[in-house]
């Protein structure tokens, strides 16, 4: 297939793009660098089955070549500790990349007869009442909360996606994708892992927000991409969670990070800006893509952090 996969160089985008090529396809990539950056898709350059155009998803898309599948990835994805609101550091841009970029996507792939797929997220179950989060829970989610620029978007997007998927037969997916992390992560981005780690790095203490007794289930990259292209090749419409269901309190990974990295810091805890909007707890149920996909993660993490640890090691000269 050739597929045309925007956000391409950004954290997840750039893995895709390395998954796909080593699956045989060949990838367009497309990114206009907002919070992604050309060294993470720089290995790719002169690879025959890579392309690349730097484009504003949320402007009116034109693709050379015919594509056969289309991945919208692109749209702000964290917080930024310099913004006063915290969350999320690109508000309308977040908001321009979920609707008008999901629109313009959507047209790509009804242009081509192309499969399509939305990098949809778990923050569209907001602060969630029902725990785990199967994909049959509606959300519960606050509309003018300052998450909701980012939350409202990628439930448009959803809903866009389901009618061009209903009203043009446009074969659609959708990932909603809980806590991934790995190498290529921002080190600045403002997001638990990479701040945890930079800080253990440097031996300072972690900034724990609150409590610290509000949970995350994190994934590994390599894990999720597997459980994307699953779901690409696969026929299903309805939304599919692909996380690790592995539950932690922020508190307790903070421990284990400062135990990974030996930071003989500790730990702060901060009331943070962003503790107003923060969800309480999250965990995917992945029953929908054990079954439907014969998928589940298999890297502890342990394993996950060591290699994480290793490349921010690098990006920082420790
Ligand atoms: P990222 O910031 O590393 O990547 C996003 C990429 O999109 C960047 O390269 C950025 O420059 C590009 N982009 C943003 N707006 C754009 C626009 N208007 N036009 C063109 N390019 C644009 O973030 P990520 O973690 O890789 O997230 C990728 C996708 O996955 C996002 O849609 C995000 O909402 C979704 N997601 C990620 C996670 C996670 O844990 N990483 C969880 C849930 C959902
Ligand atoms: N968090 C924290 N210290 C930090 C950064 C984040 O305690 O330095 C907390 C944050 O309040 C949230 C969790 O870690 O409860 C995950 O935050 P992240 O931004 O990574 O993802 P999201 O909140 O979108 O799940």
């Amino acid at each position: 297939m050739r597929v045309l996969i925007t956000g391409a160089a950004g954290f997840l985008g750039s893995h895709l793009c390395d998954y796909l090529i080593s699956q045989g396809h060949s990838v367009i990539g497309m990114d206009n660098f907002i919070t992604g950056s050309p060294e993470n898709i720089a290995h790719l350059a002169g690879n025959p089955n890579f392309s690349f155009i730097k484009h504003d998803v949320s402007e009116y898309i034109f693709v050379p070549q015919k594509v056969d599948a289309v991945m919208h990835f692109a749209s702000p994805a964290s917080p930024n500790p310099a913004s006063p609101f915290g969350y999320p550091s690109l508000p309308i841009q977040t908001m321009k990349a979920g609707a008008l970029g999901t629109h313009n996507t959507l047209g790509v792939a009804k242009q081509f007869g192309a499969r399509f797929l939305l990098a949809s997220t778990s923050e569209i179950y907001g602060d969630p009442l029902e725990h785990p989060q199967k994909e049959s829970y509606w959300g519960h989610a606050d509309p003018i909360g300052y998450r909701s620029v980012y939350d409202e978007a990628k439930r448009f997007a959803e809903a866009l996606t389901m009618a061009y998927h209903r009203y043009h037969n446009i074969d659609t997916r959708i990932v909603r994708i809980f806590n991934t992390y790995g190498p290529r992560m921002r080190l600045d981005d403002g997001r638990v892992v990479p701040n945890f780690i930079n800080q253990a790095l440097k031996k300072e203490p972690l900034t724990v927000y609150g409590d610290g007794m509000q949970t995350r289930s994190f994934c590994y990259v390599a894990d999720l991409i597997e459980g994307i292209y699953k779901l690409l090749m696969s026929d299903e419409h309805l939304p599919v969670n692909i996380g690790n269901p592995s539950e932690i309190s922020i508190l307790d990974f903070a421990i284990e990070i400062n135990g990974l990295t030996g930071n003989p810091a500790g730990i702060v805890f901060k009331k943070d800006k962003r503790l107003s909007d923060d969800p309480q707890r999250r965990q995917p149920d992945i029953t929908r893509a054990k079954t439907i996909l014969n998928w589940e993660p298999h890297t502890n993490l342990q394993d996950g952090l060591a290699s994480t640890i290793a490349y921010f090691k690098q990006k920082i000269n420790i």
